[in-house]
């Protein structure tokens, strides 16, 4: 049996309208993510938006990314690096003038320990963000522990990072974040309107070769059509959302504010 792709990530319709619209863009952003591909999926409109507008946007990677194949043959330590190579891409393609920091612990066994909350409260006081993306650890019913972790890692990460006695190793300033939004949320409560950058957010997506059969629905002789339709399902996911939201395409988020 050839299995099939999962729905497209990120694709959760929001209940009704959210509490807030549009932070004010960012100097500076950073997508704490999983895997290569989270950020584009779930964010990579508003992080194409901000690019557009001076924001420079900055990606940490917590995985290698070696799961991400259904191929029981597949040589892993290539994916991985050629899931390096994506991920830059991808985020050059967003717009990124900042960083691609890929942490390459090993795909599916993330797990949120101490010593991955010092690398990364490290990275978040380097790269210093105004605002941090990344996974909802609350999310109900999520059966990804990577996800999970992820998000634990980025919250307990982003309070280390700004108190002075936490990983007093660093050789860096602390850190403190104006503002969280997380994605595949729990209960959303905040909109991006992404009018305009959702292109730009599946040209990203598309950087993401080596996951076109598992993830996007793209199988490896396609000629162009399942391309086209998986832009299609992109741009029609943004425009469901946007029509629950008030706006005409939209990514939801749950905004943390109180830092
Ligand atoms: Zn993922």
């Amino acid at each position: 049996m050839i299995p099939r792709p999962s729905p497209l990530p990120g694709g959760d319709l929001p209940d009704g309208p959210m509490a807030t619209k549009d932070l004010p863009v960012p100097a500076s952003a950073l997508a704490i993510v999983a895997h290569p591909d989270d950020a584009e999926f779930h964010c990579g409109a508003t992080l194409a938006k901000w690019a557009a507008q001076g924001c420079v946007l900055n990606h940490l990677v917590l995985t290698d990314g070696s799961k991400g194949t259904w191929d029981p043959d597949a040589d892993i330590d290539a994916l991985a690096e050629q899931r390096t190579h994506e991920q830059m891409e991808a985020a050059r393609r967003l717009g990124s003038q900042g960083k691609v920091v890929m942490l390459g612990h090993v795909d599916g066994e993330l797990l949120a320990t101490l010593h991955l909350r010092d690398q990364v409260a490290y990275w978040i006081r380097s790269i210093a963000p105004e605002v941090i993306l990344s996974h909802d650890p609350w999310r109900r019913y999520r059966l990804h522990p990577d996800h999970r972790n992820a998000g634990f890692l980025a919250l307990d990460g982003l309070v280390a990072a700004r108190d002075p006695h936490f990983f007093r190793h660093h050789d860096v300033p602390v850190h403190r974040t104006d503002t969280v939004l997380l994605f595949e949320a729990d209960a959303p409560d905040h909109v991006e309107d992404v009018s305009g950058h959702v292109d730009t957010k599946v040209t990203a997506l598309l950087a993401h070769r080596s996951q076109y059969v598992t993830t996007h629905g793209i199988p490896a002789e396609d000629d162009g059509s399942a391309e086209e339709d998986f832009r299609q399902r992109v741009v029609t996911q943004a425009a469901e959302i946007g029509a629950r939201t008030g706006v005409a395409s939209g990514e939801v988020f749950k905004a943390i504010t109180e830092l």
